[in-house]
């Protein structure tokens, strides 16, 4: 059950561990997801008088071995909350932290939280068993400060940043550096060992951006962390970065090439998974490669202009 699960596979409990807990810098550490599917990466960030958490596990239990574990090793100092983003796995189990600890994101991950939390509660309710048990009782977590674009959090003696990149893997990521020990926190724009990650499901929900996804990628290598701590997978280093960015591109071009060819969305997806496969034969989550090309598709130039580049008389009645 340990082994990391390809996706045919039933999944696995999504149970966040204190295990294998990897002290990343002087008071820093990474509780890492060990491969499961649906346990992110979390950290917890010290400073002289506060502790901020990245992450809360999927649910309210998940989430309250978090606690315990950041609780303990706050001792006195005083607890904030961040996600990455509003994805269950990384936000629903915010609650847990309520009159514990500040909890703190970005505008855009305030509004996704709000006006999809609901939808995508569901949606992973469907998932199976042991992923509906996990999600027993959530509810959807308001956070008590919200930031526009950019917050530097002041632990003491350390501060953290946090940045909302704009719209990529979903529409409120949000990335925390620790300048001082060159640490980065990528939550989903960064997966280690596995394709990314594209929550393309039209008409429901169409906020990822394979386009703007590469932009943030290379304004995120321009920062050169020492450690690259990913939404979930191994740690590494800068080149997770320059990996998802090269994909990406990858995919990008070999999607728009086809549909500048006029084959169809079917058959570009095929070729192109196929393609993908061949050159990343030991990544998981095979299953996001079509819906990445989906998304391609649909920021194709011809796609998004579709006015300027056929008369109207051409579009469908
Ligand atoms: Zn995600």
């Amino acid at each position: 059950m340990s082994e990391p699960m390809r996706s045919e596979r039933p999944l696995p409990e999504p149970v966040v561990r204190i295990e294998e807990v990897r002290e990343l810098a002087r008071d820093l550490v990474v509780i890492p997801n060990r491969r499961v599917q649906l346990v992110p990466n979390i950290g917890v960030i010290g400073g002289t008088h506060s502790v901020l958490v990245v992450e809360t596990g999927l649910g309210p239990r998940n989430a309250e071995t978090v606690l315990g574990f950041a609780a303990e090793y706050a001792a006195d100092r005083r607890l904030y909350l961040t996600t990455t983003h509003f994805h269950p796995e990384h936000a629903f189990g915010a609650q847990v932290f309520a009159g514990e600890a500040t909890f703190l994101v970005n505008r855009a991950q305030a509004d996704d939280l709000a006006t999809k939390g609901a939808a995508y509660l569901e949606m992973f309710r469907s998932l199976g068993e042991p992923v509906a048990r996990q999600l027993a009782g959530v509810e959807i977590a308001v956070p008590d400060v919200v930031y526009d674009d950019a917050y530097d959090l002041d632990l003491g003696g350390r501060t953290v940043r946090l940045r909302a990149t704009g719209r990529a893997h979903s529409r409120g990521d949000q990335v925390v550096t620790v300048p001082d020990a060159g640490v980065m926190f990528t939550g989903d724009l960064v997966e280690a060992g596995q394709f990314a990650i594209f929550p393309w499901f039209p008409p429901h929900d169409t906020d990822v951006s394979g386009t703007r996804w590469i932009a943030v990628m290379r304004r995120l290598a321009e920062a050169s962390p020492r450690v690259v701590v990913p939404g979930h997978g191994d740690l590494g280093g800068p080149e997770l970065l320059a990996d998802v960015r090269d994909y990406l591109e990858l995919l990008r071009d070999e999607t728009w090439a086809r549909r500048d060819s006029a084959v169809s969305e079917q058959t570009i997806a095929e070729e192109v998974r196929a393609l993908m496969i061949e050159r990343h034969p030991e990544w998981d989550g095979r299953e996001w490669i079509e819906k990445g090309v989906g998304c391609l598709c649909a920021e194709h130039p011809a796609s998004e202009h579709p006015a300027s580049e056929h008369p109207a008389s051409e579009h469908p009645a």
